[in-house]
């Protein structure tokens, strides 16, 4: 029988079960050591009391005569898709038609299943560090050749380090997809629409796909940063846009997200301009049967006034252990970036330490937990990831004990 050889070639899921052993291996020498996680890319406050409860009430509808639904439609429920387009869309500026939304079992899914529409020659950009999953997707399709000193030999890397504000530069060559995340993960920094523009007026010229990643977006705080790629004139023309409930409103366990693809964004198939929506449309038919209804009217109820207000106070929290974070660190004399309109502070490592170095110190001197910044890719190294998604008392003893450290 053959196997997917680019599947079987992956480099090892090295970076959070790296992570795990470490921590084990310490915890099991150190029984005692209250060791704090600021690593984990997962929310830790409850669901919305209304959130929650709103999908009970589905679910217990499921369970009548005239509330039973079979499969629902393919695409997602309309009540869900309109809800997101006048919430998330029309407040910026942004006109959607109810097709050009497909609603989602998550973000990863979709970004991950996304590169099923590209060519397998396609040349695929990633800004540098970045979530692995754009890149782990397109490695086990084959497009990006072999993976040799941290670095695969096809893929097109866009650093973003302090030297150049972490602001990517265009691609120099032609490529086929960039794959882009704002507020980014893991480096919590944000682009205006000035810097997202040469990014759009590129994927014009290219004819080429810019992946939007805005997983993150609930909590940007800055006015005049963009909530959506389609804020930036033309973006409807190249942009496919992926959005999930998870970091917005504590889903990740729930699981519902969405994805934009305009009518107008087409591609190039053997000659024949096709539209990428149909295109999507067509797999998704064939390979999904939809999002649960109770799960649909939870998200549906993120938007009503008393699910907005609950969603806000856990961003809010979050945002404030971001603050502490960035703020404690920065009085020790810390370089942080991110941590304003995002979960995530990137720190520089002190004295351009090595990011698996920095690991070690901080688990055994502080008892802290974060992460190498290395696992995202080269330009992470020299750089710490630390983590919102804790209690304000475990966040200010973490940031006591990292400063006590340095
Ligand atoms: N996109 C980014 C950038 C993420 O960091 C994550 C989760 O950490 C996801 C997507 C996953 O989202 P979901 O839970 O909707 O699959």
């Amino acid at each position: 029988m053959k196997l997917n050889p680019y599947i079987a070639a992956l480099p090892a899921g090295y970076l959070f079960a790296e992570i795990a052993k470490r921590v084990k291996t310490y915890s099991a020498a150190h029984p005692d050591a209250d060791i704090l996680k600021l690593g984990i890319g997962d929310v830790t406050r409850p669901l919305s009391r209304y959130v929650a409860d709103e999908m009970a009430k589905a679910a217990a509808a499921m369970g009548t005569p005239e509330g039973f639904r079979g499969y629902g439609p393919d695409y997602g429920y309309e009540f869900l898709i309109n809800a997101i387009i006048e919430n998330d869309y029309k407040p910026y500026g942004v006109n959607l038609d109810v097709e050009e939304v497909f609603i989602s079992d998550g973000a990863k899914p979709d970004v991950g299943n996304l590169q099923e529409l590209f060519s397998p020659d396609a040349v695929i950009a990633v800004t540098d560090p970045v979530y692995p999953v754009y890149v782990d997707s397109n490695a086990m399709a084959g497009r990006l050749g072999h993976y040799e000193d941290g670095k695969w030999s096809k893929l097109c890397y866009l650093p973003c380090n302090a030297e150049n504000g972490f602001v990517p530069e265009v691609p120099k060559g032609h490529v086929d997809v960039i794959y882009l995340c704002y507020p980014n993960n893991p480096t919590g920094t944000v682009l205006t629409r000035e810097q997202l523009k040469p990014f759009v007026d590129y994927a014009r010229a290219h004819d080429a796909i810019i992946v939007y990643d805005s997983a993150y977006k609930a909590f940007i705080s800055t006015p005049q940063v963009p909530h959506s790629i389609y804020e930036v004139e033309g973006a409807d023309e190249c942009a496919i846009e992926c959005c999930s409930f998870s970091k917005t409103a504590g889903f990740t366990g729930v699981r519902c997200g969405y994805m934009v693809i305009p009518k107008k964004l087409t591609g190039d198939a053997e000659g024949k301009q096709v539209s990428l929506n149909k295109l999507w449309q067509r797999r998704t038919s064939t390979k999904f049967n939809g999002v649960s209804y109770p799960v649909q009217v939870a998200a549906a109820a993120v938007y009503a006034p008393q699910g907005k207000k609950e969603i806000q106070e856990s961003i809010d929290a979050y945002l404030e252990n971001a603050r502490i974070i960035r703020e404690g660190l920065e009085k020790a004399g810390c370089t942080v970036f991110g941590g304003v309109d995002s979960p995530y502070v990137w720190m520089k490592t002190p004295g351009d330490m090595k990011s698996w170095d920095f690991f070690d110190l901080l688990l055994t001197r502080a008892h802290v937990v974060g992460t190498p910044g290395e696992g995202f890719g080269p330009s992470g190294e020299g750089y710490f990831r630390l983590t919102a998604f804790n209690t304000k008392e475990n966040t200010i003893e973490a940031v006591k004990r990292i400063v006590d450290v340095l």
